[in-house]
């Protein structure tokens, strides 16, 4: 769907009454493009002391072929004008280290590109070695979120926390956060743990992988098989009886199995199971993307419509992939990926129903985790905020319009946006990435 007034703000007349009356002003963002570069343009580089993160983010650039310079107090000239700036915080281990962000990012904040890209990475607070290194890591929160509020112009700021001895776990996410893949992922906290040390073809990262995407027949689900299969994976999508059509032009132009059935059937995992079996031998990569609303308040509320929402959107996903775990369906060393809202996180007035379901999926990645860790099966959720889709075309005008600029990005995000979030969970590369709940919602005002 198309933003007019984004559009409008594009013109001379448009960004005449933008400057003078302070309207939000949405910068268009870039999308990554087959063939793109990683990042196009001058990185600087800044760290506390000399740290193993620090070295493997600077391997990182060096191997995207980025040019980057570095400096402990950022670059004062006004010739440089950097696409990214990246921070290693690891070595902060007490809150008198908390200046050097100051110094580093306040005379070269100025300066970062439009639809430039921030990377505070800090050691997970956790698993700091004392309470004062805690304090400091816990710190950088504040920090990035602040300044995703502050950069404007489309750029993004994210923090990468990075566990003890994992920092060659980091270059799918770095890569990720880099690259206009994360247009609309800003303010989000990573955590990046240890795992198996994955290297496969940047280009096309899930070469082999068989993937199950639910809803795939049009909207944001047709958009996550889209991108799988475009980074090398084969689809089976799965959509209701009355999507067969729009499901079997999806799957046929993306040389994918399709799959009708609704997923609250109580043989719905069987099925599922089956067909994958039969078809492809299995399945690597699960996105329980299927999801609907239907909106009442509590009071209005009936027990058909509150049940409707829960089982489409969290009990089949719970049962789905209990089932496709207990079976061995889905293989070591795969990876779930559930979709919730930020509806989930922050609440909705007249969605009781859909946000206990999409914080029930939180709750699942939180539950499965740590539990799925031993077979190497990875979980993670993303969390969308406004996304242009069929769903969202439904909003009345002035919630609709609300809703999409009430965000650091002033507009709303593309289907596209999600699914290339979920293509980097889903990357075997991304094997020290479980547990995350990642927001796509341009750093919505809504729970942040
Ligand atoms: P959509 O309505 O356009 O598409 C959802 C798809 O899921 C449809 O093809 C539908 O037929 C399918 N589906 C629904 N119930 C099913 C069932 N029982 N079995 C099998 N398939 C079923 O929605 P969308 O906007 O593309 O949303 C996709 C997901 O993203 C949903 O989980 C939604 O809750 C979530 N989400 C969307 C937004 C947004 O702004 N659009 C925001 C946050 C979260």
């Amino acid at each position: 769907m198309t933003d007019r007034y984004q559009t409008f703000t594009r013109t001379p007349l448009g960004q005449t009454l933008v400057k003078n009356l302070g309207l939000p002003d949405p910068t268009p963002l870039p999308r990554w493009r087959a063939g793109d570069r990683v990042i196009d343009g001058p990185v600087v580089f800044g760290a506390i002391g000399e740290t193993d993160a620090g070295k493997a983010i600077q391997a990182l650039l060096r191997d995207v072929g980025a040019a980057f310079s570095t400096a402990t107090e950022g670059v004062a000239s006004s010739s440089i004008r950097p696409k990214a700036l990246v921070f290693d915080a690891t070595g902060a281990s007490t809150t008198a280290d908390l200046t050097s962000l100051q110094r580093f990012f306040s005379p070269v904040i100025r300066q970062l590109a439009a639809a430039g890209r921030v990377i505070v990475v800090g050691r997970t607070p956790e698993l700091a070695q004392s309470a004062e290194q805690q304090v400091a890591q816990r710190a950088l929160e504040g920090f990035t979120r602040s300044l995703g509020k502050e950069v404007k112009r489309g750029a993004t700021v994210n923090l990468v926390y990075v566990a003890p001895d994992a920092h060659d776990q980091l270059d799918s996410t770095l890569r990720f956060f880099l690259s206009p893949k994360s247009a609309y992922v800003s303010g989000q906290v990573t955590r990046v743990g240890t795992g198996q040390l994955v290297s496969n073809d940047p280009a096309q990262p899930l070469a082999g992988q068989v993937a199950l995407v639910t809803g795939a027949a049009r909207g944001i689900g047709a958009s996550i098989a889209e991108v799988l299969v475009r980074d090398g994976a084969t689809v089976i999508g799965v959509d209701v009886a009355q999507n067969a059509e729009p499901l079997h032009k999806v799957m046929t132009r993306l040389g994918g199995t399709e799959l009708l059935l609704d997923v609250t059937a109580v043989d719905a995992a069987q099925r599922i199971a089956a067909h994958a079996q039969e078809h492809h031998g299995g399945i690597d990569i699960v996105v329980h993307n299927a999801g609907i609303t239907r909106d009442k308040r509590l009071a209005n509320m009936r027990t058909d419509t509150w049940d409707a929402v829960l089982d489409v959107n969290l009990r089949a996903p719970e049962h789905i992939t209990a089932h496709l775990v207990e079976t061995g369906a889905l293989r070591d060393g795969g990876s779930i990926i559930g979709v919730s809202s930020i509806a989930g996180i922050a609440g909705n007035n007249g969605q009781t129903n859909y946000a206990t379901s999409k914080a029930g999926v939180i709750g699942l990645v939180q539950a499965l985790a740590p539990k799925l860790a031993e077979k190497q099966v990875r979980i993670n959720a993303v969390a969308p905020g406004f996304i242009e889709t069929e769903m969202t075309a439904k909003v009345p005008f002035a919630i609709r319009e609300v809703g999409r600029r009430i965000n650091s990005m002033q507009q709303g995000g593309q289907p596209v946006d999600v699914a290339e979030t979920i293509a980097w969970l889903a990357d075997p590369a991304s094997a020290g990435v479980t547990g995350n709940v990642v927001r796509v919602c341009g750093q919505s005002m809504l729970g942040a």
